[in-house]
């Protein structure tokens, strides 16, 4: 009987380190993935087109003769939506640089992810060799 069981834990515990294999693997793979990002930054570019104001202007009563386009950066910060205005030359780069931080951010979510798997698997097995 408790030989049976003895079995069953090694089993159960191979496949846990296989596992733990997969998983540690893939976290490299994801860490690479670090690399790759270029510069980035939190927030969105936005596109605007404005009124100016003056009521005999065009753009008071269609808006399609608005004036623009005109570019800023939006972002949160302790709470509050920061705008910052941005040159049509500084708008691409900008976009780019925030689609390279969404990437970011999915990448760190996906390592927290795992490494968290990870550290539970780790623990188990430094819990297993405990010696009472
Ligand atoms: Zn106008």
């Amino acid at each position: 009987m408790s030989r049976v069981s003895v079995s069953k834990s090694k089993v159960r515990s191979a496949a846990r380190n296989a596992s733990l294999e997969r998983q540690t693997q893939r976290f490299l793979e994801l860490r690479r993935g670090l690399e790759q990002i270029d510069y980035f930054c939190k927030g969105t570019v936005l596109k605007r087109m404005m009124k100016c104001g003056k009521a005999q202007c065009a753009c008071a009563s269609d808006a399609t003769k608005r004036h623009g386009p005109y570019f800023e950066l939006t972002y949160k910060a302790n709470g509050k939506t920061v705008n910052v205005k941005l040159s049509p030359e500084a708008a691409p780069l900008y976009r780019a640089a925030a689609q390279q931080y969404r990437k970011l951010k999915t990448l760190i979510n996906r390592l927290d992810k795992l490494s968290k798997t990870i550290l539970r698997h780790q623990a188990k097995l430094a819990e297993s060799m405990r010696q009472d």
